[in-house]
């Protein structure tokens, strides 16, 4: 095989053209999401009033294997896609590692994280429905700030509920937001009743994501000519963040290059979900294997310490029930712990998986990950997202075993964004101010205890 280069490109031509649904390929499919009134499975009509019609169907869809890329969202994508895949020569020598190591960068675009793949299918699909706008939150701002940049590109409003913290600690992404035309509001707000009921039981709260849903799923269902759309979780999300795993396994095809293991940071799950979709794909139709390994951080522990079970994905509990790992949705995660990576549940594609022990999961402490993050912007360039920085530091973990027994594995992890709007985080790293938080069993024995009771 000749030498692979620093940075494995894909031709225009050789971009993917559908998103792989991983669900067609799962036996046992994740459970169907349920109405809150009724304890029934959502009906594609109750979805309706508040997603976008055709993103109703995805989220339905566990049968077919393939779904089209509409051209307007490829012509899109061919502005900053086909993201590298980047041989990280650099730190395997730094690491003095037998492994091989890869990442598939998807922080070349302004919103700087892999968000943006959904945002503009999903303003698409608004768009296409004949929408005025949509309405989203945002915890530490990547998904406001891709939904912005794709709500301009098609001419669409664009309404975001911003976690308090977020908001205040960071400006610049507001910022971001409002140049593209978004309007950003700190929650929760006194401008929804779900806001009104939080603030009234918490005055104090510097919000939480599940909050922040509730209030733009309120804004959505009860604004003429909007809808509620979301950047992470749902199957819809997985389904278009696919694009990942597909340009990464052509470009690994291309060069004859198979993963052993595939790492990925895990908030809700979307891009290790779409990166690994097409490689589950083949484990599960029994024609490769591959270990898969989601991490999280030790601060908000879903797949390691949550439950599996039926809960609400927001703290008002107006959206519909998932089964899915979580940590109940009145969770609040400790305001030390910086960057994403902060919701209760998780997927109900990665939670099934997870469940049905196709995949692993890992929880790392914040210092830990600031370490390995400072190790990789200095041998590898990029300046790591703190939440992608934690697959960095299952990635040098993994390559450091591999350093003990001399295997020479080929390992593949996702590089979900870049970090300059996290420089507070890196502050206190530099300064050594950094903590570590972990949540008790106490802590969190008492917010599953809030868990719905359905079976
Ligand atoms: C949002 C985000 C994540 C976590 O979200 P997932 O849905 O779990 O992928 C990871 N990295 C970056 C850079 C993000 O912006």
């Amino acid at each position: 095989m000749a030498n692979i280069p620093y940075k494995i490109y894909l031709e225009e031509s050789e971009m993917p053209r559908q998103w792989y649904n991983v669900r067609a390929d799962m036996k046992k499919k994740p459970a169907p999401l349920l109405n809150p009134g009724t304890g029934q499975p959502c009906t594609a009509d109750e979805l309706k009033h508040v997603f976008c019609d055709e993103l109703v169907a995805q989220e339905l869809n566990e049968t077919d294997r393939f779904i089209d890329i509409p051209d307007e969202i490829r012509s899109f994508y061919k502005m900053y896609r086909p993201s590298p895949l980047v041989r990280a020569y650099c730190l395997e020598k730094k690491l003095g590692t037998p492994a091989k190591i890869y990442y598939k960068f998807e922080g070349n675009n302004t919103s700087g994280s892999h968000k943006l793949n959904s945002a503009i299918a999903q303003a698409y699909y608004a768009k296409k429905q004949g929408l005025k706008g949509v309405t989203t939150e945002t915890g530490a701002g990547q998904w406001g700030t891709a939904l912005s940049m794709a709500c301009s590109y098609f001419d669409l409003d664009c309404k975001v509920y911003m976690v308090k913290v977020s908001y205040e600690q960071k400006p610049f992404r507001r910022e971001v937001m409002r140049t593209y035309g978004a309007s950003v509001t700190p929650s929760p707000s006194n401008t929804t009743e779900v806001g009104k009921r939080i603030l009234a039981e918490f005055p104090n709260t510097g919000g939480s994501l599940g909050c922040a849903i509730s209030e733009a799923v309120e804004a959505a269902t009860t604004t003429e000519g909007y809808r509620y759309v979301l950047g992470s979780v749902l199957s819809q999300v997985l389904l278009h963040q696919s694009v990942i795993g597909m340009e990464t396994k052509a470009a690994m095809d291309k060069y004859g290059i198979k993963p052993d293991i595939i790492i990925g940071c895990a908030g809700g799950g979307s891009n290790l979900g779409g990166l690994i979709s097409p490689f589950m794909g083949e484990k599960l139709r029994g024609e490769a294997d591959y270990r898969f390994i989601a991490v999280e951080p030790a601060s908000c522990p879903s797949f390691t310490r949550g439950k599996y079970a039926y809960d609400f994905c927001d703290t008002g509990k107006v959206c519909p029930l998932q089964k899915m790992y979580t940590l109940g949705s009145g969770f609040m995660p400790s305001p030390n712990h910086a960057g994403g990576l902060r919701y209760h549940g998780m997927s109900a594609i990665l939670s099934e998986l997870y469940d049905q022990g196709l995949m692993e999961a890992r929880s790392v402490e914040q210092t830990s990950v600031f370490e390995a993050a400072q190790m990789f912007a200095r041998v590898e360039g990029t300046l790591p997202a703190p939440e992608s920085s934690h697959a960095i530091r299952a990635a040098i973990d993994e390559a450091l075993r591999c350093k003990e027994t001399g295997e020479e594995k080929t390992i593949l992890f996702g590089l979900t964004g870049t970090g300059y709007f996290d420089m507070y985080a890196y502050a206190a790293y530099n300064d050594g101010t950094m903590t570590d938080y972990i949540p008790t069993d106490e802590e969190i024995a008492a917010s599953l205890a809030n868990l719905p009771n359905i079976g």
